[in-house]
């Protein structure tokens, strides 16, 4: 038994994480130390200032995917970076610091407000390149540019010209390298494409890197002849073709740089650095935002055949119960008709013991007629929209009325109701049975869902120049995040107390459609599970026209 101690089961799965971890953090290190080995190679002056630093994407990536463990193997890779290029081992690590930083900080704001890894809305799209490059990376171009002035590398006067460029390479890095790693992330999930797309996607990014390539070999300045091609990969294939795409061009763009070709071959280092990385926005922010706009109409286009659908399914639905509903309606008119002959001894007198079972047989029909009544109503309130008949009546009148017809049920379960009515007259323009019919839908419900005996407040009052009637109980109460749900048609809360009452679920649907065409509002006010609640209808007082 003691093999199977709590200790012994977790340390076999704590060992595994230990492992995982490890690998993690050397998966990041490793790539991070690469690719910053690589970028120096593209440094435009002294192996030092490079116009990408593709390592702040893979950093933040890797936070953003591993979580903020993913740090440590950031500033393990930044410091042995820099500790070779660095100004000594406490600028290096501090420099490292910084770098590790700035991803770190920037994932913290990307999750706060809410960045889906997906990068399939236009706000992920803004957040990526605000917080994420634009934001995030001014840490460390703050850190590591005051570590080379402070110590004697940058003359003090060229701190802000060593900040510009170090924040535009650590920005350009994760404007162009997260996004593509997010993809490879994405299309590892999604299924993958059919031959004929990954055909198109790779003609069209070979296309991207060709035209990138001849534009960028002469001195015609025409490089932003590339952006259709760009736009149509984020279009055809969103983020999985926009983040290669705009890598591709930047990468082409950087090399013609680096080689001091094109427009590059008779620029000054500034001027160069201003060429490239204005291309560089602009490849992005195009890609970016036109991938995010087409995923963002590709859902909405989604949701609205959902909703179309949907409706449709929703009117075959009505229109099939409206005509069963028809249906049974002459049925169990028979039926109730032989049973109360049965009752009433029409038929001859009938046995004894046959009268608990007529009886039990007369509430069921009771009980399937209001079922069919309740379909015929809802599909007829779903076809009009306004009350057959409307005259000026006093609430008062409707809300006592409903109250005396529910006696003998209150008193039937030894409940009571009581009323509590305005003083003057509460004019509405309004049918008046319908509002008596939503009355004892809500007055029913009260007696019905509670295990005590029912205890019920109806009344009326002028609040706000509108007639509110309110109906209290005392029952299980409604939880919060049923109390749209309960409107709806065909919901029943899976309490035992609610189901062992027979019923639909139309009830109140049908009621807050009646209230709608009344131009009144029908809401919970207000229920405490277990205590109660309090349903409210309000109606506009009726104008002295009506
Ligand atoms: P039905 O009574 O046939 O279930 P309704 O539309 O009248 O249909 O009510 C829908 C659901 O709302 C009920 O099944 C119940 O879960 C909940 N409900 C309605 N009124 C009350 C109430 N007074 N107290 C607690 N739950 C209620």
């Amino acid at each position: 038994m003691s093999d199977l101690t709590i200790t012994n089961v977790l340390r076999p799965l704590r060992h595994r994480l230990v492992i995982s971890t490890l690998w993690q953090l050397a998966l990041v290190a490793v790539s991070y130390w690469v690719a910053a080995s690589l970028s120096l190679n593209l440094a435009l002056v002294n192996g030092q200032v490079t116009p990408i630093w593709p390592p702040t994407g893979i950093a933040l990536v890797a936070i953003l995917v591993f979580g903020r463990r993913a740090a440590l193997g950031v500033f393990l890779a930044a410091l042995a970076v820099n500790l070779p290029i660095g100004p000594s081992p406490a600028g290096a690590a501090l420099i490292a610091v910084g770098n590790t930083l700035a991803p770190l900080v920037a994932a913290e704001m990307l999750k706060i407000v809410g960045f889906h890894l997906a990068l399939d809305r236009l706000r992920d799209a803004a957040a990526i390149i605000g917080l994420g490059a634009l934001g995030g990376m001014s840490i460390s171009a703050s850190v590591g540019a005051a570590v080379l002035t402070l110590s004697g590398k940058v003359p003090a006067h060229d701190f802000w010209t060593t900040w510009a460029v170090w924040w535009t390479g650590d920005a350009m890095g994760v404007l162009l390298v997260a996004p593509f790693l997010l993809s490879l992330l994405r299309a590892a999930r999604a299924p993958s494409l059919s031959l004929r797309r990954a055909l198109e996607l790779t003609l069209l990014l070979i296309g991207v890197g060709l035209v990138t390539f001849v534009l960028f070999q002469n001195q015609l300045r025409l490089e932003y002849l590339v952006f259709p091609l760009i736009m149509v990969s984020a279009w055809r294939f969103q983020l999985q073709g926009a983040a290669p795409a705009a890598l591709i061009a930047s990468g082409v763009a950087v090399v013609s740089a680096v080689n001091g070709t094109g427009p590059f071959a008779t620029e000054s280092v500034v001027e160069k650095m201003i060429t490239l990385q204005v291309f560089n926005v602009c490849v992005t922010l195009t890609s970016f935002v036109l991938a995010s706009f087409v995923a963002t109409r590709a859902r909405e286009e989604e949701t609205r055949r959902l909703y179309v659908s949907a409706t449709a399914a929703n009117q075959v639905k009505s229109s099939f119960l409206n005509m069963a509903a028809h249906e049974l309606r002459t049925p169990i008119t028979v039926l109730a008709g032989y049973l109360s002959m049965l009752a009433d001894g029409s038929l001859g007198p009938a046995p004894d013991r046959w009268s608990k079972t007529v009886g039990i047989l007369m509430a069921k029909t009771r009980e399937l007629d209001r079922i069919a009544e309740d379909l015929l109503d809802a599909a007829r309130l779903e076809a009009s929209s306004a009350p057959a008949t409307r005259e000026v009546v006093d609430l008062r009148r409707i809300v006592e009325a409903a109250a005396e017809r529910a006696g003998p049920r209150t008193e039937l379960l030894k409940g009571t109701i009581e009323t509590t009515l305005a003083e003057g007259p509460v004019l509405v323009s309004a049918d008046a049975s319908q509002l008596g019919r939503v009355l004892d839908n809500l007055i029913n419900n009260g007696l019905s869902y509670t295990q005590r005996a029912p205890s019920l407040r109806v009344g009326c009052r002028v609040e706000s120049g509108r007639a509110v009637v309110w109906v209290e109980d005392n029952g299980v109460g409604i939880p919060e995040a049923s109390r749209e749900k309960i409107f709806e048609s065909f919901y029943r809360s899976t309490d035992p107390v609610v189901t062992k009452v027979p019923g639909v679920g139309l009830g109140l649907y049908i009621s807050r459609q009646l209230a709608a065409q009344h131009g009144a509002t029908l809401v919970v006010e207000q229920s405490t599970p277990g205590t109660g609640t309090v349903f409210a209808l309000s109606l506009p007082l009726a104008s002295p026209i009506d």
